[in-house]
């Protein structure tokens, strides 16, 4: 991505050798978040030109210096939120925002280069990775080896969108059973937090949703009934209480809108 507000190219990059506690990986299958397309639109912070993608499975091609915890060969999940095991970020057991994570996007690995380089300019990461590509590099703290066996088109969406929605659902929210919650936005993550809330025994999901396209899917993971705001002229947290007859238990916004958000509290 070149720049901002244009289409993607296609282009032949060079993806340089893993550096020392770095790993190169042969990328078999990447997803498309909602957060990409934010960095395409200016809604997150990145340089240009960029390589963007942060939800993918790949093996490992070659490793640098002193990787002791992956070998070529091995599936991995690379991460956007690394895990350095040295932080008090990932020390706390409530927390997992590893201070190594890219937030400032400064678009480069931890020794301040990129392994990219396009057309003779060097291209950034996207969040310390970056997948819409065939080889990457990442940190070896920044690489989950996986079951070679998991299926890579499913398995990618551990990445980013399986891991955020189920773990808002189960480990954040700590949802109960005979629960009620309410989902704003049935994209990759939405039906994910559906998925959890679910397992963790809601007996009542409700799906929220400008586009009923979604809603199909969102009933076979496990929402119960699905609305849509175009639906009613008054504010969906009104909906909202005369459907429970008080209020939900739980709310999760995963659009990404302040006024979403805003919808959720109230
Ligand atoms: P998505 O685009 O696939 O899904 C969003 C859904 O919201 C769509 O179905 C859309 O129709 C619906 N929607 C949009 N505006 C709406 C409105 N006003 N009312 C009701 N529904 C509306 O997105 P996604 O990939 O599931 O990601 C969702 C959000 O979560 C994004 O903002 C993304 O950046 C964020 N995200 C955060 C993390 C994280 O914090 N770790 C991880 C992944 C995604
Ligand atoms: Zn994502």
């Amino acid at each position: 991505l070149w720049e901002q507000n244009k289409p993607f190219s296609i282009e032949e990059v060079e993806v340089a050798p893993p550096k020392a506690k770095e790993v190169r990986i042969k990328i078999l299958a990447t997803g498309i978040c909602r957060t990409d397309d934010h960095v395409v639109e200016g809604m997150w912070p990145s340089k240009f030109p960029v390589i963007v993608g942060h939800e993918a499975v790949g093996i490992v091609e070659s490793i640098g210096e002193g990787v002791t915890t992956v070998k070529p060969g091995d599936k991995v999940i690379p991460l956007f939120l690394p895990q350095c095991r040295e932080c008090k970020y990932c020390r706390n057991p409530d927390g997992n925002l590893c201070i190594m994570t890219d937030l400032k996007a400064d678009g480069v690995m931890s020794d301040g280069t990129s392994r990219f380089t396009c057309k003779g300019e060097t291209i950034y990461h996207f969040m310390n990775i970056g997948t819409f590509t065939e080889y990457t590099v990442a940190s070896e703290f920044a690489v989950a080896k996986i079951d070679d066996a998991a299926p890579s088109e499913k398995i990618c969406l551990l990445g980013c969108a399986f891991s955020t929605g189920y773990g808002a659902a189960v480990k954040t929210g700590k949802v109960t059973p005979g629960s009620t919650c309410a989902v704003f936005g049935l994209g990759g993550v939405g039906l994910s937090v559906i998925m959890g809330c679910k397992l963790a025994g809601a007996s009542r999901i409700i799906g929220i949703d400008l586009n009923k396209d979604k809603f199909e899917k969102a009933m076979a993971v496990g929402a119960t009934e699905c609305i849509s705001p175009k639906d009613f002229t008054k504010p969906i947290s009104e909906v909202l209480s005369e459907m429970t007859g008080d209020s939900v238990d739980y709310t999760f916004e995963v659009i990404g809108h302040l006024e979403t958000m805003i919808d959720a509290i109230e």
